[in-house]
C-alpha cells in the first residue's frame, strides 16, 4: 500500500467535464494511484465500468489497492495508453463514454519510487515509468552525444543554457560517470551563470523535465494517443486531458483545434482550466496544471 496518497489535480473540474453518469464507462489512461478513478467510479455506479491503464506496474498495484472497494467494476492494465485502442478491443470495453489523460508523474513516483525523479533526493538517475524500458536517465546523461543532449535540453526542457549544461555534462563524464541526482545537480549548477543558480524554481527543473520526457517518450506518446482517444469514444463521449507544461499543452491545444475543424469534436474549454489559488496552496503539483476537454460528435 502507498504511504503517500497522491492528491488528484483539478478533481472537481475533471468531474465537471467528464460528467460521469450512472452506468457509463470510463478509461483512466494514467490511473496512477487511482485518485481520479475513485471519484469517477463514485459517480458512475452502480454498474459503470472503469478501465485503468498505467505504464508503471507498481502504480497498477497502488491503484488496485485504492480501487478494491469497486470490485468487478474495475479493469486494470499495465500498459501504455498509446495502446488504448487494442486494449479496448481485447477487453470488449464499450461504449466508451469518457477518457481521462492526466499526464506526467505522481506523488508516489516522486517521493517513494527511488527512481531519481526528484532533485531534492539523492537517488540513482533512472526516471523510468516502465521498468522494462532499457533507456534510463543515467544512460542518456553518460552516453548521448553532446548535440543530442543539447537537443533534449532545448526542446524538452526549454532550457536556455542548454549548450553550457550539455558541455559541462560531457566534460564531467569523461572524469567520472554521472550516476546520481546529486552529482547531476552539481554539474548543472556549474554549467549555469552564478545568478541563475538560485531562484524560486530550482535551477535543475528544466534539465530534469527534459530527461524524463526523453526517457519515457512522453511527447510522442501523447501525440500518438490523442487520435486513438477520439477514435474509440462513443458519440457524446468526453475527453479530458491535464497537462503540466507548455510543450504538452501545445500538443493538446493544436490537436483539439484540428479535430474541431474536421467536425469530429466540440471543444468544451475555450481556455484551459487552471487550479484555484486554494488548490495550488494545498497541492503545489497543481500549479502548472491545465485541463482541456472536448466532446465527440
Ligand atoms: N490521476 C492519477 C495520477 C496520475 S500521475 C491519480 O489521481 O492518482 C500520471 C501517471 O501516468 C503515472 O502513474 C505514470 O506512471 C503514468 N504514465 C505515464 N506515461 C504513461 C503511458 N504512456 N501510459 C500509461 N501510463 C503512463
Amino acid at each position: 500500500m502507498t504511504d503517500i496518497i497522491h492528491t488528484p489535480v483539478l478533481e472537481k473540474e475533471v468531474l465537471n467535464y467528464l460528467d460521469p453518469k450512472p452506468n457509463e464507462n470510463f478509461i483512466d489512461c494514467t490511473v496512477g494511484e487511482g485518485g481520479h478513478s475513485v471519484s469517477i467510479l463514485e459517480k458512475s455506479g452502480p454498474n459503470g465500468m472503469l478501465l485503468g491503464i498505467d505504464l508503471d506496474s507498481r502504480q497498477v498495484e497502488n491503484s488496485r489497492n485504492r480501487l478494491s472497494d469497486f470490485k468487478e467494476r474495475v479493469i486494470l492494465q499495465n500498459d501504455s495508453y498509446v495502446n488504448m485502442k487494442d486494449i479496448v478491443v481485447r477487453e470488449n470495453f464499450k461504449p466508451v463514454n469518457g477518457i481521462l489523460i492526466d499526464l506526467g508523474y505522481s506523488s508516489w513516483q516522486i517521493e517513494q519510487s527511488k527512481r531519481g525523479f526528484s532533485f531534492s533526493r539523492d537517488e540513482l538517475l533512472d526516471m523510468r515509468y516502465d521498468m522494462q524500458n532499457t533507456l534510463t536517465a543515467e544512460k542518456i546523461v553518460n552516453e548521448y552525444p553532446e548535440n543530442e543532449l543539447q537537443r533534449i535540453l532545448r526542446d524538452y526542457g526549454e532550457e536556455k543554457f542548454f549548450r553550457q549544461i550539455a558541455s559541462r555534462i560531457v566534460n564531467e563524464r569523461q572524469k567520472k560517470r554521472i550516476e546520481s541526482t546529486k552529482h547531476l545537480i552539481e554539474v548543472i549548477r556549474m554549467g549555469l551563470p552564478p545568478k541563475f543558480r538560485k531562484g524560486r524554481i530550482n535551477f535543475a527543473t528544466k534539465t530534469f523535465q527534459a530527461l524524463r520526457i526523453e526517457v519515457n517518450g512522453e511527447l510522442d506518446n501523447l501525440k500518438k494517443a490523442l487520435p486513438k482517444a477520439i477514435d474509440i469514444l462513443a458519440p457524446g463521449g468526453r475527453l479530458a486531458v491535464i497537462s503540466f507544461h507548455s510543450l504538452e499543452d501545445r500538443i493538446v491545444k493544436n490537436f483539439l483545434k484540428d479535430k474541431e475543424k474536421e467536425n469530429l469534436i466540440k471543444i468544451s474549454t475555450k481556455k484551459p482550466i487552471i487550479a484555484s489559488s486554494k488548490e495550488v496552496f494545498n497541492n503545489p503539483r497543481s500549479r502548472s496544471a491545465k485541463l482541456r476537454s472536448a466532446i465527440k460528435i
